[in-house]
């Protein structure tokens, strides 16, 4: 094993490098630093994130600039205002022994004449996210037309977040000659394309398997039905009373959702996702980070750049829809050479989605049962009685133990810790008493879309008044239904969309839910209509012919809260939910932009869930 010396970096760096404690480099970093000291080339480096990319290109550059210029030679480009502040602060202590050397952050939502200022004071690296940068590039306040090195860090992320014209537009600012350095934790088409267009034959690194997953992190997956999800969720974590977790949902809405849930049932849980103001989401990432906060409950977008070391579980609420999204949320746990445990709640018709990540992340998934209520009862008993035998006795209760010694003067040892124990648990062994088992079994067979719809009799067919005008096709309203039902992918089923108007099937189990939920829903203002209709949704058929109108609403069943819940085991607190800029409980809709991205045609290893309308010619 090579050491940082043996990798040609100057004194200055070696001792920065003894200041961070890093005693040996990473395998990016081996592979890397000699390569981009020696050559002045492109190049493409892949690994897994927590590997340690941000030095492997952060030595080699601090090492080629001209400190004593005042030119901007360096433009590292990273997806988010995290990171980005991340990658500043790394740089910053990486070249703490390089007097003169300025970094400047560049990023959205802080002030531009201050970042614009701090550039013009002779920032030889400029780290910033792509739409700030862009901007400041049209308003001439940087100059980034002598740059040597451009680093494009976590590629996959930002051409995920659909950065790809904003860094076109970037680097055609850009000097021809300059050293293009790729980093990115997975290898989807559109990187490649990146790759082919911006550089000239880079050299490639790769660490580990492309989109191979962490080795220090293990997979579980639960099979339970799509209503019971939230469900399975808190017993996963009443099972782990130590859990320090990224809960990962699919839109900004169920994240919120999810979060209210637990914050409801008692847990220290929060929410991070894009409708939160950027105050919000720095004060739940302090507390997350403080282990304030045990759950975070995010969205893809939101979840990028948390670097939280101690993460002991991630739970995938619902699947991502790429893979490579999931080699993403894994690896947010098992970091700094701990381990950790992805945990998948998947209903039945998903299992074979976990065969799919298996074969891309290289790793096998453990199936697991969701945990009984005795089972939690007993885990949660025995942590209660190891933190009761560590814990240190408290001075501060002395002059009060006289009085309650006396109340205790009866007891015995054995009646004593009886008592304590039950005044504990007796909430939790009501709240699971009779809980039911929560596991699917999974049969093995892939029962598939077309098995199910041929049950025939089993189906309910449903008429809902929006429709083609109201900016949705057959997939929006399936992908729509699915998410605002909480129903998995097989769930919603000949989906017909009409201008004004819609139908769709749903096993008859999910009527009552179906007819609960759109009671009272409004969507752009106006009632969402709802109803079983006869029509059995023979293809092209357009049913009966209904007026479509808006606004006839369903009487009776008024609109309760038609997303009751039990209270958990953790008592009653209804905090009023979490960095709440929710509009007004219930009635709050969520926008089309909580959709999740379906920009998936282009990329490499997407599920095949839906159907793809443009595939590209080298498919
Ligand atoms: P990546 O960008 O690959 O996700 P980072 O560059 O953010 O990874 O590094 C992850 C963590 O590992 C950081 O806390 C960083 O300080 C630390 N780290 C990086 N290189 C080393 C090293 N050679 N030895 C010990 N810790 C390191
Ligand atoms: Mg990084």
């Amino acid at each position: 094993m090579s050491t940082f010396q043996e990798l040609g970096l100057n004194e200055d760096l070696l001792k920065a490098i003894t200041d961070l404690g890093f005693e040996t480099p990473s395998e990016v970093q081996a592979k890397a630093i000699p390569i981009l000291l020696e050559e002045d080339t492109d190049l493409v480096a892949l690994a897994q994130t927590g590997t340690g990319k941000t030095a492997a290109f952060g030595f080699p550059m601090l090492q080629k600039i001209d400190i004593e210029s005042r030119t901007t030679q360096g433009l590292i480009l990273s997806p988010t205002r995290e990171l980005c502040l991340q990658i500043t602060n790394e740089m910053k202590l990486y070249g703490k022994y390089n007097k003169g050397l300025n970094v400047t952050a560049i990023y959205g939502g802080a002030s531009i004449q201050d970042q614009a200022r701090e550039v013009k004071r002779g920032a030889q690296v400029i780290v910033a996210t792509p739409g700030r940068m862009k901007d400041m590039i049209k308003r001439r306040l940087v100059d980034i037309s002598k740059i040597q090195y451009a680093v494009l860090d976590e590629a996959d992320e930002m051409l995920n977040m659909g950065f790809k014209e904003d860094i076109t537009e970037i680097l055609s600012h850009t000097p021809d000659e300059k050293n293009t350095w790729l980093f990115s934790a997975t290898m989807p088409r559109e990187v490649a394309t990146i790759a082919k267009k911006f550089m000239f034959e880079p050299k490639e690194i790769t660490v580990g398997h492309k989109n191979e997953g962490s080795k220090t992190v293990s997979h579980e997956y639960y099979i339970a039905n799509s209503r019971d999800r939230y469900h399975a969720l808190k017993r996963l974590a009443d099972v782990n009373p130590e859990i320090f977790a990224v809960i990962f949902c699919r839109t900004k809405r169920d994240t919120q959702q999810v979060a209210e849930n637990l914050i409801g049932d008692g847990y220290s849980a929060g929410a991070l996702h894009g409708d939160l103001s950027q105050n919000q989401r720095d004060i739940v990432m302090k507390q997350f980070r403080n282990k304030q906060i045990q759950m975070l409950v995010a969205t893809d977008v939101a979840a990028r750049g948390i670097d939280v070391d101690d993460i002991t579980h991630v739970i995938n609420y619902q699947l991502p829809d790429e893979i490579e999204t999931y080699t993403h949320r894994s690896g947010r746990t098992g970091r700094a050479g701990k381990t950790g445990i992805s945990m998948v709640i998947v209903n039945k018709g998903e299992v074979r989605k976990i065969k799919s990540i298996e074969r891309i992340i290289k790793k096998d998934f453990i199936k697991k049962e969701i945990p009984n209520g005795m089972q939690i009862c007993e885990v949660q008993l025995k942590a209660t009685a190891a933190k009761v035998h560590a814990a240190k006795v408290n001075t501060d209760i002395d002059p009060y133990l006289e009085e309650i010694n006396a109340l205790f003067e009866e007891d015995t040892k054995e009646d004593l810790i009886k008592k304590f124990f039950s005044a504990e648990f007796t909430r939790f062994f009501k709240y699971y008493q009779k809980s039911k088992d929560l596991n699917v079994q999974d049969n093995g067979r892939d029962r598939g879309e077309s098995g199910r719809r041929s049950s025939g009799g089993n189906a309910a067919r449903y008429f809902i008044n929006v429709g083609e005008k109201d900016g949705y096709d057959w997939m929006k309203l399936k992908d729509f239904l699915k998410e605002e039902l909480n129903l998995g992918r097989d769930d919603v089923f000949k989906v017909d969309c009409k201008e004004t108007f819609s139908f769709f099937n749903t096993e008859k189990e999910h009527q009552e839910k179906v007819l609960a939920f759109f009671t009272d829903y409004k969507q752009n203002g106006r009632f969402v209509n709802v109803e079983v209709t006869e029509d059995k949704g023979g293809r092209g058929g357009g049913g009966r012919n209904r007026g479509g109108g808006g606004g006839r609403r369903r009487e009776g069943s008024g609109g309760g809260d038609r997303r009751k819940r039990n209270d958990g085991p953790r008592g009653e607190r209804r905090s009023g939910g979490f960095g709440g800029d929710r509009k007004s409980g219930n009635s709050d809709r969520r926008s089309s932009s909580d959709r999740p991205d379906r920009r998936s045609s282009e990329r490499s290893t997407s599920f095949s869930d839906r159907p793809r309308r443009s595939r590209r010619s080298e498919d």
